[in-house]
């Protein structure tokens, strides 16, 4: 099909929630996509940070056939080899107690909240439910999660959402003092906030912000789901930070383009959640499961110190362009957010797909890189050259 007929098709028969690109993509191998007419892309998107081994990666694919040839599903009412495997592995890089499986980032989170407001149930009664958040964060687009996201424009249309949410400002350990009160049980934060426009948050206020939930026996919870599983350069981001969460979700990167998430806990909060108090139907496949081993078994540390060399890279090759609409970069590992001034973020974005290579944008003026962490260094400099053409 060409574009103009996929496009017609899509607006007859899709429900149109999503502003597309003007593009339909019809393959990819490694770093690199293709659309319908052929045209050749280098790919700073990995679908959302999600494609973390790139595009037709052959040990991937074939884990997932092998394990759909053997068992594509089984519920979670059996035991099953993949899952726990999967669980094993991602305790150990952790250090984290156990791992709850779902499908997506907004249900990890979902799952996250409960885990913690029963914490809190168990051991104070009720009352004690607020979970404090960050503004400008993003947190899912379920009722709860839109409403644990500290984005104002999010809390529309969709009354009733869920009560006991409650924010505070990035970096601002007063504001999270004037958050508090009986009625909390958590803080909850990205540690790069992603949707909301790649903003890192300081070392010394992350570690504040721990110290002050111990004290207070709220639970700690951190959403990794854009920045866990490699993305940072370490398996967690939260490893460079050098706190320990009590809760921790996954998702985009972890089975490298199928649907997979999920949260570890920590000893503390390892038996919070017992049988009956929360599942998934399709939590845990085996397919996706195999697919995570996959991913897990790729992010070796010296994997993971070349994404942290190859971040290094694509960030001083953009400050080294000197662009006039560039106001800084900001980001760890291969999550990185370029500063647009001059023209609209989107509008950048068009240019750049135009010449052939595709970004992301966040927040209201950043363009978001969140390049496959397979990508080599030589499609760095390709998509640096289509920057230089661009924006120089
Ligand atoms: C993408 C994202 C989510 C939502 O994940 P879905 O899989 O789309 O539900 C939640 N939190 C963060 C930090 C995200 O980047």
């Amino acid at each position: 099909m060409t574009f103009e007929e996929i496009k017609a098709l899509d607006h007859q028969y899709v429900l149109q929630t999503y502003t597309r690109n003007e593009l339909a993509i019809d393959h990819g191998k490694g770093a690199k996509l293709y659309d319908t007419e052929g045209k050749e892309y280098i790919d700073f998107t990995a679908g959302i940070g999600v494609c973390s081994l790139g595009y037709a990666n052959e040990r991937w694919a074939r884990a997932i056939y092998d394990q759909a040839m053997k068992l594509g599903h089984i519920s979670n009412l059996f035991y099953a080899e993949p899952y726990a495997k999967l669980a094993k592995r991602l305790v150990e890089g952790s250090g984290m107690a156990g791992a709850f499986f779902g499908n997506s980032g907004a249900e990890a989170n979902e799952g996250m909240i409960k885990l913690a407001r029963k914490y809190s149930y168990d051991k104070y009664g009720r009352g004690r439910a607020t979970v404090i958040t960050l503004k400008n964060s993003f947190h899912g687009r379920t009722i709860t999660t839109l409403k644990a996201t500290g984005q104002d424009h999010f809390h529309e249309f969709f009354f009733p959402f869920t009560e006991g949410f409650r924010y505070a400002n990035a970096n601002d350990l007063e504001s999270i003092h004037a958050a508090a009160g009986d009625d909390v049980c958590a803080v909850m934060m990205e540690l790069i906030q992603g949707e909301g426009g790649v903003n890192p948050l300081q070392k010394d206020f992350v570690q504040a912000v721990a110290a002050l939930c111990a004290e207070k026996d709220w639970l700690l919870l951190i959403d990794e789901v854009q920045t866990g599983i490699g993305r940072t350069g370490t398996l967690f981001a939260y490893q460079q930070f050098d706190i320990q969460p009590d809760v921790v979700t996954f998702a985009k990167g972890i089975a490298g383009g199928l649907p997979f998430g999920g949260f570890l806990a920590n000893e503390k909060c390892r038996n919070v959640l017992g049988p009956g108090n929360h599942g998934s139907t399709f939590g845990g496949n085996p397919m996706a499961a195999a697919a995570g081993q996959v991913v897990l078994d790729t992010l070796t540390p010296d994997f993971l110190a070349q994404v942290r060399a190859k971040g290094e890279r694509l960030k001083k090759g953009i400050e080294a362009l000197r662009s006039p609409y560039v106001s800084g970069v900001r980001g760890m590992g291969l999550m990185l957010g370029v500063g647009v001034q001059g023209m609209t973020h989107k509008e950048l974005r068009d240019r750049l797909m135009a010449n052939g290579l595709l970004t992301l944008t966040a927040g209201k003026d950043t363009l978001r890189l969140l390049p496959p962490l397979v990508i080599s260094e030589e499609e760095i400099d390709q998509g640096l050259a289509i920057m230089a053409r661009v924006m120089q």
